[in-house]
């Protein structure tokens, strides 16, 4: 039985006050970790502050990127040694936001995915396709070069410690889902490439996340599909009482 990882990405949102006091709140109300994972990736300036308030408890603070070395001349980057000293835990990879926006490949994708093994960081590595791309039919492909590309050169351990997040570009941040029906199609695509590629063992462990407009209105349909195992979550995550719905829902 695989576990849910429930994720909310705060994307670029919340103050230092308000990213606090939204652990304050959640911290001691999220459900067990063994039942399911929860996880607050939010801004770099807020990390060391939301580590030390969630420390002992089953929330897990994220990263939202990071860089793929330990140190060097990178202006403005941030790196794996960095968050794993500070006693982050997740990161997520290759959002196709900075897919779009910040010149993420699926190169620099696969090499942030080793980066965050070697610092015990586990990684949610995001793939999706655009709306384009959906209505001629190239979904299955897409993801799938994605997935592998991500995935090339990690050990099949690592694998199954991997969280992909399956997040349609045209369903995030439009209030558009994806039917629980198509994302779990594409999830069982991607779960099937797994095992292909890697080994069958590695697809039934690896989580997938679905992510686009997931709310506490329609988490439990989706949830309930075979291959879905949590959510990554924007805007649906930025409040204390609708991130706890989510995790509860993930139980
Ligand atoms: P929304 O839940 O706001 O659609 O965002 C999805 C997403 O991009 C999470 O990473």
């Amino acid at each position: 039985m695989r576990k849910n990882v429930i994720a909310g990405n705060w994307k670029m949102n919340k103050l230092l006050g308000e990213a606090v006091q939204f652990v304050e709140d959640t911290k001691d109300k999220v459900a067990s970790k063994e039942q399911v994972e929860s996880v607050v990736c939010a801004p770099f300036p807020f990390l060391p502050s939301l580590v030390e308030k969630a420390k002992g408890t089953d929330l897990e603070v994220a990263a939202q990127n990071m860089h793929f070395e330990d140190k060097g001349a990178f202006t403005g980057e941030v790196s794996p040694a960095m968050l794993a000293d500070i006693g982050v835990t997740y990161v997520v990879l290759g959002h196709s936001e900075r897919r779009e926006m910040f010149a993420e490949t699926d190169e620099t994708v696969n090499k942030k995915a080793h980066a965050a093994f070697q610092h015990n960081l586990t990684p949610i590595v995001c793939v999706g396709e655009t709306l384009e791309q959906r209505e001629s039919h190239q979904t299955m492909n897409i993801v799938e070069n994605q997935v592998n590309a991500a995935l090339e050169g990690l050990t099949e351990e690592q694998v199954k410690q991997t969280i992909i997040a399956y997040e349609p570009i045209w369903a995030i941040g439009t209030g558009k889902t994806a039917t629980s029906e198509e994302a779990n199609e594409v999830c069982t695509h991607i779960r099937n490439v797994v095992s292909n590629s890697v080994s069958q063992a590695a697809g039934e462990a690896l989580r997938i996340q679905y992510g686009g407009s997931v709310k506490p209105t329609n988490v439990d349909e989706l949830l309930a599909q075979s291959d879905i195992d949590g959510a990554l979550v924007g805007g649906a995550s930025l409040e204390a009482d609708s991130f706890l719905q989510l995790v509860e829902a993930g139980k």
